[in-house]
């Protein structure tokens, strides 16, 4: 007796247009060879392959990355060296600022906060500066000067002690964390409508054609 999976159905072309009263035949087909049959559904080499699966976690492009998204030294495509992220001071908040930002946060707190964020993985890192920066529309003034200025929106920038919101100005914020401007505005333009950080778009462009 052959076994249940032996048995095959031989289908007749389905394309040709039988007259109605004829009846299809299906013919059940036993193997009388169950194991070549056995073999024919296997893929080739029994599913095992020489070829090595690619490992992209030594890439030099994906050690660079993950380099420069943890904010450590690392050598660009051009070969330049990139200073690792550091804590920068600027004058004009510790002299002279209207939001006092260095009576609010000390300096150990500034350390906590820069290795927080430098810590984080890229999504989380959108998801802090959700929480603490906000873009408004700027609002309308009367004077033709100030309409006439490119500056659309105004942000604010907050930082989080001891779950205490402290509003900070932008040069603390940005010097802080030793980041650019251009990273909180690349956020909030591309954040999603709900304000929840956009899905990364790493990996996940079409390549270029050239023509
Ligand atoms: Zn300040």
């Amino acid at each position: 007796m052959a076994d249940e999976n032996s048995v095959y159905l031989r289908v007749i072309n389905k394309n040709i247009d039988y007259p109605q009263q004829a009846n299809i035949m299906v013919t059940p087909y036993v193997s009388t060879h169950p194991l070549i049959s056995d073999q024919l559904r296997l893929p080739p080499h029994g599913g095992k392959t020489r070829k090595r699966k690619a490992n992209c976690y030594n890439w030099k492009q994906s050690k660079r990355k993950r380099l420069r998204q943890s904010g450590k030294e690392y050598i660009n495509v051009r070969g330049k060296v990139i200073q690792p992220r550091s804590i920068k001071n600027k004058k004009d908040c510790k002299n002279c600022c209207k939001f006092k930002c260095f009576e609010k946060i000390s300096e150990d707190e500034r350390k906590i906060l820069f290795n927080g964020l430098w810590g984080m993985s890229q999504i989380e890192k959108q998801h802090f500066f959700s929480k603490t920066t906000e873009r408004l529309d700027k609002k309308r003034s009367r004077t033709n000067k100030v309409s006439n200025s490119r500056r659309k929106y105004t942000y604010f920038y907050n930082f989080f002690v001891d779950n205490i919101k402290h509003r900070v100005c932008k040069e603390f914020y940005l010097s802080t964390l030793d980041i650019s401007s251009r990273q909180i505005s690349y956020y909030h333009e591309n954040k999603l409508a709900t304000g929840i950080p956009a899905p990364t778009k790493w990996g996940k462009h079409c390549k270029k054609k050239c023509s």
